[in-house]
């Protein structure tokens, strides 16, 4: 079986979650509802178990795409209707409800928010600003010297003519 899931309630403390970090690692509870990858390694299923809360959309995606419906999934005729609507509510969505994310998934979200936020480009309209005030004066000294190449072609005609000197 190429790539199968399980839902059931842990049965034991012993298994640790398999989902993103921050939880990763941290355990699942018994009675807790929790996911199983079943992959199948060398013809042994090896279960990598998360809490279902830990269910990425990414991986329900997958599940999705495995088993259009719900009660496809193994384990799932064993739960508590509760818990199959929560599944069934989570395939409608895309997701699983927020209030399912185990505390120790969470701290994930907090973490996030702290992180500096891109800043607004404010610098670049500044400096727009600054390259405009500097063009005037540069406008007016080429004016200036304009004018003062002009004024040697204009100086030959303001001196008077040799022929004129002479009596
Ligand atoms: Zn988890």
């Amino acid at each position: 079986m190429p790539g199968g899931y399980r839902l059931e309630y842990a049965s034991s403390n012993r298994a640790k979650c398999k989902g993103p970090m921050p939880c990763k690692g941290s355990t699942i509870s018994k009675g807790t509802l929790r996911l199983a990858s079943v992959i199948d390694f060398r013809g042994n299923p090896t279960f990598a178990w998360r809490h279902w809360g830990c269910t990425t959309p990414k991986v329900l995606a997958n599940i999705k795409e495995a088993f259009p419906d719900p009660s496809e999934l193994d384990g799932y005729e064993e739960l508590n209707d509760e818990d199959k609507e929560r599944i069934a509510k989570a395939y409608e969505e895309g997701h699983v409800a927020d209030e399912d994310i185990p505390e120790t998934a969470q701290k994930g979200a907090e973490d996030d928010e702290e992180k500096p936020k891109k800043k607004a480009p404010a610098k670049k309209a500044k400096d727009a600003d600054e390259d405009d005030a500097e063009e005037k004066p540069k406008r007016k000294r080429a004016t200036k010297a304009q004018v003062r190449a002009t004024l040697p072609l204009l100086t030959p005609l303001l001196t008077p003519s040799p022929e004129s000197r002479g009596d």
